[in-house]
């Protein structure tokens, strides 16, 4: 499932090909992804000129000319493949410590958009849990996808302040509350799981006896490893774009995610990760340093 770090690179690698471009045609394949399409959103995408693209949490905004902007979620298969105007043509290429999920299958193609610069994007999702939909721009933030929604991680807005009142007598760990939206925006659990770890902090103690400079410290590590990811990311797009324009997901080389059994990377630390599942969760972590 595509987490902020890959929505943000995924945003990275459409932007040039959709920024400041009008969309001189628009498909929708089917009815619906997760949800039905707009039954006017053909027509009021065609025609329109992108302004900007944006991301809010996991939500790609493709800010328009007009009234409305363009909401694009990935939900757990979405992605997309650019196709430029010499006719490049997708293929694996899987470079570095990255790996891409199987060439898309043109029957999972639904959403096609093209600009009058002729660059082609496709939208596949063989699971159609991802959908699009269109959001009155003015009153965007009360929108029930948004609306209640924390800061982004990576915005000034999420600071110790804000973790020390969203912590505060709270009995919850603090694994749980990094996940809540009204929290913070758009984490998931693989990079909650290496922030924690990191910032050596249980994911299971009662977040409100997490002591103040360690939310300090868990605010900079939240910020560091989503960072570090987008990153990685963008230099993965950058060679991957060059070959072929498609845009997948990548998996950044976690330290603690999906390595049960394995030696604790911490430094001076002897521990083995460990995982415990909760509520269909997995939550990895080195109980030895993780206090
Ligand atoms: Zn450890």
């Amino acid at each position: 499932m595509p987490e902020l770090p890959e929505v943000e690179t995924v945003r990275g690698g459409l932007a040039p090909v959709l920024e400041g471009q009008r969309l001189a045609r628009v498909e929708a394949r089917r009815p619906d992804l997760r949800f039905p399409f707009p039954d006017n959103f053909v027509q009021e995408l065609t025609g329109a000129r992108i302004v900007r693209l944006d991301r809010r949490a996991k939500y790609l905004l493709a800010r328009l000319d007009r009234e409305a902007t363009l909401v694009m979620h990935l939900g757990m298969s979405g992605r997309f493949e650019i196709a430029r105007p010499d006719g490049a043509t997708p293929g694996a290429v899987r470079p570095g410590e990255f790996h891409y999920a199987p060439d898309p299958d043109p029957k999972h193609a639904h959403v096609v958009f093209e600009t009058d610069a002729g660059a082609r994007v496709t939208y596949y999702d063989p699971r159609r849990f991802g959908f699009m939909g269109l959001v009155d721009t003015a009153t965007l933030e009360l929108h029930p996808w948004f609306a209640g929604m924390g800061p982004e991680p990576l915005s000034d807005a999420f600071d110790a302040q804000h973790l020390t009142q969203a912590f505060a007598g709270r009995k919850q760990g603090p694994k749980t509350l990094l996940l809540d939206q009204r929290v913070v925006a758009g984490l998931g659990n693989i990079y909650v799981c290496e922030a924690l770890h990191r910032a050596r902090i249980s994911p299971f103690k009662p977040a409100g006896r997490v002591a103040g400079p360690r939310l300090a410290a868990l605010v900079a590590t939240v910020k560091a490893v989503l960072a570090e990811a987008i990153v990685a990311g963008g230099s993965s797009l950058r060679d991957y774009a060059q070959a072929d324009g498609a845009l997948g997901y990548f998996q950044h080389r976690f330290r603690v995610y999906d390595r049960e059994g394995r030696a604790c990377p911490n430094e001076g630390c002897q521990g083995v990760i460990a995982r415990r599942v909760q509520a269909g969760r997995s939550t990895f972590y080195c109980p030895a340093c993780q206090k």
